[in-house]
């Protein structure tokens, strides 16, 4: 039993020492005579050999065992990186290329015959360049984003925030706006909150960016910040077609795009999102908005701090 026990924690070699131990032991206190390595007879003999040997093989046997189910192991992951690796590439691939050739051809259009394209042409081909390169920044930052997740390496650098301010910020970040309306009445209310503004930032970027792309042209993407005891809550709705219930658990997973969903995206959005909503403490799900939209709602725990406390700190 201790050669088997053994065999489960140690190496080969320290396992057949063991095996070699408990056989001289077994020898020095049972075979007699007894509390001496000598053996007297033949029968003696063959059995402390026997013992030996089948301790051996028990030692051996139990670490192929090991080994083997190692190496399942092994390449159960290898397979898992392997088809994340696919999968990220042929999401990606699309979404990495698709913007590069619009740039491509807008540049090469510009550059061809600069003086046949009237001011307004010129201005569609720079909008078109500015939008696809916009679009190329937001799938470089998700990849990079979530390879931070991926490694688990990921701790928020908190510091006081004006959440106002960091929603208004990233309004005015988001290109593709110019055909939805995006209603933001900052909060008088709003303490500064404690929180990583960068990861925040790149979870509001995404929610927004989700409400402006799933939804039709005309549609309104409506965003309110509020305290709740020691919680920063942040609501993000639309007026699309929702999110059917059965979706709204599956869509925070990585590469998960709903069936029949608009071209282009990578599936990566929501996961990221999750992941720093959760690497703060909070939670992020999904309810119905008042219009049969979807609502995003953020809950995240932080300390709090009224400008005053904090200009006393100051002082
Ligand atoms: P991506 O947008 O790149 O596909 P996301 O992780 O951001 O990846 O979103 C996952 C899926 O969730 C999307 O494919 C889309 O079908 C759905 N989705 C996200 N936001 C909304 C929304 N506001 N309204 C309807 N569907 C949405």
């Amino acid at each position: 039993m201790s050669v088997s026990l053994a065999a489960m924690l140690f190496e080969i070699l320290p396992v057949l020492f063991m095996a070699m131990l408990s056989a001289l032991i077994w020898n020095y206190f049972f075979i007699p005579p007894i509390f001496t390595f000598h053996i007297d007879n033949a029968e003696d003999a063959l059995m402390f050999l026997l013992y030996f040997l089948v301790a051996s093989v028990n030692a051996v046997l139990n670490f192929k065992i090991r080994e083997e189910e190692k190496k399942a192991r092994d390449k159960e992951e290898k397979d898992k990186a392997i088809k994340l690796y696919n999968t990220l590439l042929s999401s990606l691939s699309h979404e990495l290329r698709t913007p590069i050739a619009a740039i491509v051809g807008a540049v090469d259009t510009l550059k061809d015959d600069p003086n046949k394209l009237s001011s307004g042409n010129k201005t569609d081909l720079l909008n078109e360049i500015e939008t696809a390169a916009m679009r190329l920044n937001r799938q470089v930052e998700n990849l990079l984003n979530m390879s931070r997740l991926e490694t688990g390496m990921l701790t928020p650098k908190k510091d006081w925030c004006d959440v106002n301010e960091l929603i208004n910020l990233c309004i005015h970040k988001l290109e593709d706006k110019k055909n939805h309306t995006i209603s933001f009445k900052p909060n008088e209310n709003l303490p500064l909150f404690k929180i990583d503004s960068g990861l925040i930032e790149q979870v509001l970027l995404n929610l927004i960016y989700n409400g402006i792309n799933y939804t039709p042209n005309g549609s309104t993407i409506q965003i309110t910040a509020a305290q709740d005891h020691a919680n920063l809550i942040i609501e993000i709705s639309d007026d699309g077609k929702g999110i059917a219930v059965s979706e709204r658990e599956l869509i925070f997973d990585k590469f998960y795009r709903i069936p029949h969903s608009k071209t282009g995206g990578s599936g990566l959005g929501l996961s990221i999102v999750k992941g720093f909503v959760e690497a703060h403490g909070g939670r992020v799900w999904i309810e119905d908005s008042n219009n049969d939209g979807a609502k995003f709602i953020c809950s995240i725990p932080t300390e709090i701090s009224h400008t005053i406390d904090l200009k006393n700190e100051q002082e």
